[in-house]
């Protein structure tokens, strides 16, 4: 076999094991119930020392519950924002321990991507996530089998108001409310994304939930938004390592079938 055979022979390896798979991504959640007049809003990249408390305290100070997709070595950098997270009611899901592409990773790096942050975060809240976005949007073929095992849902979003440009904190409360629907799940950054996208997300977050809220959506967390339930550690047991009870106001958990969603190149 030639040394061209042999290339065009890995090359079609790789776009079935990483664009092939995005043919499975119906499988994945974009949206949630279409007849309940429900939103979530998700954080992607954290936590950040800086902004994801920032982000806190603006969702705090509106009473607005939502949902952060944490990165397994930045959380492990910061578990005390995790917790307070955790703490505050919001759900935490996973974004992959070192946010790389999952079209990067072979199956064995997806298993640790995948399953190290799984374990870090169920032995730091005491409950298991039930959440997983992809770093990029980008899956592969051996992530699905994975996510099926750990009871993880793939989620994507719906509305995404700042993608690869930088897009002012106005325009992205209003394309927000502007594009809002039932069950929509809509996707933000308390961390990294494009530069200084925490510091216009944190500026828009005030318009954006109080515009939400003034045109009659409810704001949730993405647990409530897709009937997932809680599901603790004691119970479930999947992850190996130290069980330790829930802690007192730690996050209303998920469940549900595992979905996911996919933009490649969308900046999540
Ligand atoms: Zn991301």
């Amino acid at each position: 076999m030639s040394w061209r055979a042999l290339a065009v022979g890995a090359a079609g390896a790789w776009v079935a094991y990483a664009w092939g798979a995005h043919l499975f991504t119906a499988q994945c959640v974009r949206r949630g119930d279409a007849r309940a007049p429900r939103i979530a809003l998700t954080f992607d990249d954290g936590p950040d020392p800086v902004w994801t408390p920032r982000v806190l305290d603006l969702l705090a100070a509106r009473d607005v519950r939502a949902s952060f997709f944490v990165v397994g070595e930045r959380a492990a950098r910061a578990p005390d924002v995790v917790r307070s997270i955790a703490r505050a009611g919001h759900d935490v899901g996973s974004h992959g321990w070192s946010h790389k592409s999952l079209w990067l990773a072979g199956p064995r790096a997806t298993a640790v991507e995948i399953g190290r942050t799984h374990a870090f975060l169920s032995d730091l809240l005491g409950r298991e996530p039930r959440h997983f976005r992809p770093p990029w949007g980008m899956v592969n073929l051996a992530m699905f089998p994975l996510l099926r095992r750990l009871g993880l849902s793939c989620v994507l979003w719906s509305i995404q108001p700042e993608g690869l440009r930088p897009v002012g904190p106005l325009e992205q409360s209003r394309y927000v409310v502007g594009h809002a629907h039932a069950g929509a799940i809509v996707d933000l950054h308390d961390a990294e994304g494009t530069p200084r996208a925490p510091e216009r997300l944190s500026a828009a977050l005030p318009q954006m939930t109080d515009g939400l809220r003034d045109a009659g959506w409810e704001l949730t967390t993405l647990g409530e938004l897709l009937g997932h339930g809680p599901r603790d550690r004691g119970k479930w047991g999947a992850s190996k390592g130290p069980r330790r009870p829930p802690r007192s106001g730690a996050p209303r958990g998920t469940r549900g079938a595992p979905r996911f969603c996919a933009r490649p190149g969308s900046p999540t």
